[in-house]
């Protein structure tokens, strides 16, 4: 069974009358876009869709930008009785976070559909539509939308585009068609400097000043023959703060002179820490993959336990 499998996510789609989208925990904008474009284009043809994401945690301010990403509920149940289940964005199950294990028994039934771009992904769905030559997961719905023939508009655009440009890091890595893609979903009218402003450049002064705290912790750490550039964000220094703000932080390691990759550990509970490592060079996808995460070569994050210190030395560890 293929893991890229287009006709069977099509029809998949298009013989249920009942579908549920389901998103990754800690969403970002692809996974808010993805979910809310493959809502608003099933919706076209009278199916009824919820989407869902299996956490507590609000979805942070600048991804409610994005249309109707106010319908995305947050739920530890996942409703039973869908003729269809889709995940978006999700790399693996356990990123769907409460609603895995009734995700495992809709696989089960054969009502699974995975739709992602992700590297490290094996396919966990009983179709699975993994296209890792796609920037986005909103690039391979456009592909899945334009085979179901369903129509692009304004707010449709939208979603796509947001997780066009934040997945290319604002045009910065992809093939040449995601230009195309931009220029196609641009002709909608869409305000791309207001979209820039909501999802990449709005920010506080209390997150400028968190920034400026966990920058202080920046060091260099020796792992084999690399050089690692490592931002330790406590709880502390994060708490309260913006999703967004806390994600930029490894935007100032990723190419920092000298290194080779750059790692940030952000502290979401007492001793656990979510893991981002960047690099041009380094597989990051197979170093997460080993730490039991996964992503894609140049992002890829996995999650930690114990103190900071430990938390660092099980990755230099891992690598050396
Ligand atoms: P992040 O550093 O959180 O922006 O994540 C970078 C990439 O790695 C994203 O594509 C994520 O989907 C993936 N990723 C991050 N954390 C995990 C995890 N715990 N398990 C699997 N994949 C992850
Ligand atoms: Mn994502
Ligand atoms: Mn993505």
């Amino acid at each position: 069974m293929s893991r890229t499998d287009y006709a069977g996510a099509v029809n998949a789609l298009v013989d249920a009358g009942s579908i549920c989208v389901v998103t990754h925990v800690r969403p970002d904008a692809d996974a808010i876009g993805s979910a809310t474009a493959l809502m608003l284009g099933l919706r076209q043809r009278g199916k009824e869709v919820r989407a869902l994401i299996g956490q507590d945690r609000e979805i942070s301010g600048n991804l409610l930008s994005i249309p109707k990403s106010e319908e995305i509920e947050l739920t530890q149940e996942l409703p039973l009785g869908f003729d269809l289940y889709v995940t978006v964005d999700c790399g693996a199950l356990d990123r769907t976070g409460y609603l895995a294990p009734g995700l495992e028994r809709a696989r089960e039934e054969g009502r699974l559909l995975c739709i992602d771009h992700h590297a490290s992904n094996e396919g966990f769905g009983s179709v699975n539509l993994v296209d890792v030559a796609c920037e986005s997961t909103t690039v391979v719905l456009i592909d899945v939308m334009d085979k179901m023939s369903l129509q692009v508009d304004r707010a449709i655009a939208h979603c796509l585009y947001a997780g066009l440009v934040t997945d290319t890091g604002s045009f910065r890595w992809g093939r040449p068609s995601m230009h195309t893609l931009a220029a196609r979903l641009m002709r909608y009218g869409l305000d791309t400097k207001q979209i820039a402003v909501d999802l990449l450049d709005s920010t506080t002064v209390e997150d400028i000043q968190m920034l400026g705290r966990v920058f202080q912790s920046l060091s260099i750490e020796q792992a084999g023959a690399h050089s690692l550039g490592i931002l330790v964000a406590s709880l502390d220094d994060i708490g309260g703060h913006t999703d967004s703000a806390v994600e930029s932080l490894v935007d100032f390691v990723r190419a920092l002179e000298g290194t080779d990759m750059g790692v940030v550990f952000k502290e979401m509970a007492p001793q656990v820490w979510a893991v981002s490592l960047r690099s041009s060079t380094i597989n990051c996808a197979e170093i997460a993959l080993r730490m039991g995460g996964g992503g894609h070569l140049p992002a890829a994050g996995y999650t930690a336990h114990g103190t900071a210190s430990e938390a660092v030395a099980q990755l230099v560890e891992v690598m050396s």
